[in-house]
């Protein structure tokens, strides 16, 4: 179906930026597939599509550096990210959730790029980026420009990108010293499912309080999102459970669909925020 559509597969960024300044009207961003070729299949949203840009062969998206930040291109693949002794040393919770991303067949084609592009609320590795104060690069014909990962998602599946952008990389910058970030995906499977509920969670831990946190979650608002009053309730506190569980029920606001009850999220949520922090803290 995809292939009646008129396409253009650039081989570098100038190239990229040359198509997406022609203003075609409903261009889609091709870089994986493996969220876009479901919705064309599905015939979800094909009439919308008016010419594809392809950014596949775009090298330039490619590749992991590490600089100031470590810096992640677009098209970076989970199983390029999950075999990168450079993620695996500064953030090994984004190796560890691209394992549990899909099987094989997706991790060697699906792109890091694609998961944050695609916004979707249960996309696996959002709330780990937006934990780590993740900052995506874009860029396009006007110009290049940095937004930080809590202001990137701003709708059920709308991001900040305009019609001639495109995302370019990744940036994460260092940890804080002595903080770790740890996440949770809770599926009915451990693989090859859609997360009902995903929590990432980072802090340090004095013997007595917590330090740098950061609470995100996903599957639990129509966008991944921060839990700022959560991180509020545990930032210089100890573990108040109780204090913990009440945040996370002003942060977020699940609803109730086919994979889950908003109820269940709501507890859920919970547990597995106690849990990773009783981990931080040397606990369990
Ligand atoms: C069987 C199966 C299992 C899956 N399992 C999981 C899972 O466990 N967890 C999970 O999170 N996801 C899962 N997915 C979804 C998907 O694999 C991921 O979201 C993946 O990261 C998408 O990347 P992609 O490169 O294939 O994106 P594409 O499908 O190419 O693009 C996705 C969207 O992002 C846009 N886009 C992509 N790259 C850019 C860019 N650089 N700039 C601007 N726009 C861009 C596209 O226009 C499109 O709207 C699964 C999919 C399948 C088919």
């Amino acid at each position: 179906v995809i292939s009646a559509i008129p396409t253009t597969s650039p081989r570098s960024l100038t190239e990229a930026y040359a198509v997406l300044s022609q203003g075609h009207r409903g261009l889609r961003v091709l870089a994986g597939g493996t969220d876009l070729m479901v919705q064309v299949n599905a015939r979800a949203g094909l009439d919308r599509i008016g010419h594809v840009l392809d950014i596949w062969r775009v090298e330039e998206l490619r590749g992991i550096v590490a600089g100031s930040a470590l810096r992640i291109g677009a098209l970076t693949t989970f199983a390029e990210i999950i075999t990168s002794p450079l993620v695996a040393k500064t953030f090994p919770a984004l190796v560890e959730v691209s394992r549990e991303v899909g099987a094989w067949a997706i991790q060697n084609r699906g792109t890091l790029g694609g998961n944050v592009c695609n916004a979707s609320p249960a996309g696996d590795t959002l709330p780990i980026l937006l934990a780590a104060d993740a900052r995506f690069r874009v860029g396009g014909p006007r110009g290049e420009r940095e937004v930080p990962a809590d202001r990137f998602f701003v709708g059920y599946r709308k991001t900040d990108l305009a019609a001639d952008e495109l995302l370019l990389s990744i940036d994460l910058p260092p940890p804080p010293q002595g903080a770790r970030l740890l996440y949770r995906k809770v599926g009915t499977r451990r693989a090859q499912a859609i997360s009902k509920v995903i929590l990432a969670l980072r802090a340090s831990w004095s013997g007595s309080a917590f330090g740098a946190v950061r609470v995100a979650a996903g599957c639990m608002a129509p966008t991944p999102r921060r839990c700022p009053q959560t991180e509020v309730a545990l930032e210089g506190h100890g573990l108040g459970e109780a204090a913990v569980r009440a945040a996370l029920g002003r942060d977020l606001t699940p609803i109730d669909d086919l994979r889950s009850t908003a109820g269940y999220r709501q507890k859920v949520v919970g547990n597995v925020a106690v849990r990773l922090l009783r981990n931080l803290a040397g606990l369990d």
